[in-house]
């Protein structure tokens, strides 16, 4: 995928994010502080408008670190920091590649869900997106045929796993015991972020 493309598809994705907000804001609520509806609307809104204004041309890496500077900006939860900085390891991954091709979006997974779990200290089992980051991943890199069909099939489940879970992280943390049963907003977060590309991908290719 290339700039001009990739700027669309993301665009289109966190429209489909955006929309989520209430389901997001919702689950936090349960868990913590039902901030991550704001964080979501928000970072969504200001990724969007940056990538708006970007120049033609620039490369594949610069987008992704247009949006983490963005999304890292518009609000200071634990949450934002962890996302933009996520998306700029992903950019210094990507490096000076012109086209996002399915080993280097992989790559990119690899490296945010390094990010998120140095700077978060989490691990997978701690309840947190990375329970579904990962698993997804695995499922990709095992499907090249149809990764993100793959991929979503997968975190839709670990999502669904997320409820045997209790959280080690963040707010969630101090409830718990009680947090088994609620199923994770930060996992959820993501598997409507791939559900949105999957549309927008499909919207993009026609
Ligand atoms: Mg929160």
């Amino acid at each position: 995928m290339r700039t001009h493309e990739l700027i669309r598809t993301i665009d289109a994705a966190l429209a489909h994010l955006e929309g989520c907000a209430d389901e997001l804001r919702d689950l936090d609520a349960a868990l913590g502080d039902g901030d991550l509806g704001i964080t979501v609307t928000s970072g969504c809104r200001a990724v969007r408008d940056a990538l708006g204004e970007l120049a033609d041309g620039v490369l594949p890496a610069q987008v992704l670190k247009t949006a983490g500077g963005a999304f890292a900006r518009a609000n200071p939860s634990t949450m934002a920091a962890l996302v933009g900085g996520a998306l700029l390891a992903a950019a210094r991954e990507l490096g000076d590649a012109a086209e996002l091709d399915r080993d280097a979006a992989l790559a990119v997974g690899r490296a945010a869900a390094e990010s998120i779990s140095t700077r978060g200290k989490a691990q997978v089992g701690d309840k947190t997106i990375l329970d579904a980051l990962v698993p997804s991943l695995d499922a990709m890199a095992a499907a090249p045929d149809a990764p993100l069909a793959s991929g979503i099939e997968a975190a839709r489940e670990a999502v669904e796993r997320t409820r045997s879970l209790q959280s080690m992280r963040g707010r969630a943390s101090w409830l718990g015991e009680r947090s088994k049963g609620l199923q994770d907003p930060g996992a959820t977060a993501y598997l409507r972020l791939l559900e949105g590309l999957d549309e927008a991908s499909k919207g993009v290719t026609k």
